[in-house]
């Protein structure tokens, strides 16, 4: 019988979830029967390092990526690409003994090319574009999920149409086909596994497109729209399925059970185009006679006279680099002087005002020194930037002739990723908590699965069991 059963609400934002809380039953359950809280996220808070910190139990400087692109030397352009290969530090499927617990992954980042679980099997995450790929293992494995869940559903983007672009009804209901498909599997084989997790694309996938529809401080909130609900009629979609579930378990009377999320999603207020900005303060120099491009360029196409550059920005939520003598190519910034720099760079970055001239407040600009430690942490960004409580994103793009921009050339992004995550864990294991109050974060998760489990702790583990009061 399962013993414990991790599920995944990626991008789930905590304030939603417990704001509705009396209307989600299931997970309220959850909650009052165990503890529930919110858990700080990685820095970054973006799903491939998240993920990896949550079963590794350790911060990205440990494993060597801080978003899905990253580089891997010291190198101007992050030109590696997070899989589940990269990571070398031992993850959940590693570290429990295979001889005692018997484990399934189902869609958890980072899991493509699919993981070998020696007692168990792995089904690849969102990375993965289709059944026709490589996609589960063990391979034997795969018709027992189709007979059971028809052809599996990585994410909201099909072959053919990315997710930002589809109509929203449709997009609905194919989220909702995907994330149920994960119940749906743990229904049918829960008796036979001990540690059962899954990821649910859905939420995140939720919050990035509906999010205007329901917040009228979104700069695209419309009054009445038919899609108003949507995003907590998904959460109550999501609850009925954990109902169903425990329907089958018992619930957290009999089986342990972890709800979780990776980040949140919040409202996105617009973008500010970081390399625009360094390039008009003279941080970012162009080449000689080179003129600025007048259309969307990569940081990889611009024509970047590195010998007069000081820092350059990369990312989704934001990080700066410094161009580093004897570090970088090119480097100029003697390291003497790097902290003063990027002290100043910093300083400046807090006074850029919003598009309409407005002070943006509640900037939160991270150091790397002060939260990445270990074996790659050298080669992470300089700084990490959160700009207005997270609802400003970046736009490493020059050409817009403005600093600032808002969709991504994906399509439509109503919703940025924020650093609180949702955390439920209630079960036969778990003393009634309530609220947890005392900082947390996902480096705590890993030691609360093997606290639950009855495993040892690795030493390394750089977090705390949630579960002991
Ligand atoms: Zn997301």
């Amino acid at each position: 019988m399962v013993k414990l059963m991790m599920l995944g609400f990626d991008g789930c934002s905590p304030e939603q979830v417990y704001k509705h809380a009396d209307e989600l039953p299931n997970l309220k359950r959850i909650m009052d029967a165990g503890g529930w809280g919110v858990n700080k996220s990685v820095v970054p808070p973006i799903t491939p390092h998240a993920w990896t910190t949550i079963f590794s139990g350790k911060n990205p400087g440990t494993f060597g990526y801080w978003d899905f692109q990253y580089r891997s030397s010291y190198s101007y352009i992050e030109d590696q690409r997070a899989t589940s290969m990269t990571c070398k530090e031992p993850r959940m499927h590693n570290i429990l003994p295979p001889e005692g617990i018997k484990m399934g992954l189902v869609s958890v980042p980072l899991s493509s090319p699919p993981l070998y679980v020696s007692n168990g099997f792995c089904i690849s995450d969102f990375m993965t574009a289709t059944t026709k790929s490589n996609w589960i293992h063990p391979a034997s494995m795969a018709q027992r999920v189709t007979d059971t869940c028809g052809d599996w559903i990585f994410d909201a983007s099909t072959v053919d149409e990315n997710f930002r672009k589809m109509e929203k009804g449709k997009l609905i209901n194919r989220i909702k086909d995907m994330d149920v498909q994960r119940f749906k599997l743990f229904k049918e084989i829960h008796s036979e596994y001990d540690f059962l997790a899954m990821d649910c694309m859905g939420t995140d996938r939720m919050g990035h497109l509906f999010w205007s529809e329901f917040d009228p401080q979104h700069v695209r909130f419309r009054e009445n729209s038919p899609f108003k609900d949507a995003y907590t009629d998904h959460l109550k979609f999501l609850d009925k399925n954990v109902g169903e579930l425990f329907d089958k378990t018992g619930g957290p009377d009999k089986v342990n059970v972890v709800v979780l999320s990776d980040h949140n999603v919040q409202r996105l207020d617009g973008r500010i185009n970081i390399n625009e900005w360094l390039i008009s303060k003279g941080y970012m120099v162009l080449k000689e006679g080179a003129e600025k491009p007048t259309i969307q360029t990569s940081l990889a196409k611009l024509p970047i006279d590195w010998a007069k550059t000081t820092a350059w920005g990369t990312g989704y939520q934001g990080q700066i680099y410094l161009n580093v003598k004897g570090r970088e190519k090119f480097g100029i910034v003697d390291p003497k002087d790097a902290d003063s720099t990027l002290d100043q760079i910093v300083k400046e970055l807090y006074q850029v005002p919003d598009n309409k001239g407005n002070a943006i407040k509640g900037s939160k600009i991270t150091m790397r020194k002060d939260v990445y430690s270990g074996k790659y942490a050298h080669l992470a960004p300089d700084a990490f930037l959160f700009i207005g409580n997270g609802n400003w994103a970046i736009n490493e793009r020059v050409g817009y002739d403005s600093l600032y921009s808002y969709d991504t050339l994906l399509g439509q992004d109503d919703g940025i990723h924020g650093d609180d995550c949702t955390f439920m864990v209630a079960g036969p294991n778990v003393p009634r908590l309530g609220e947890i109050t005392k900082e947390s974060s996902l480096l705590d998760v890993a030691p609360t699965f093997l606290d639950i489990l009855g495993v040892p702790i690795p030493s390394d583990f750089e977090g705390k069991s949630l579960i002991q009061k």
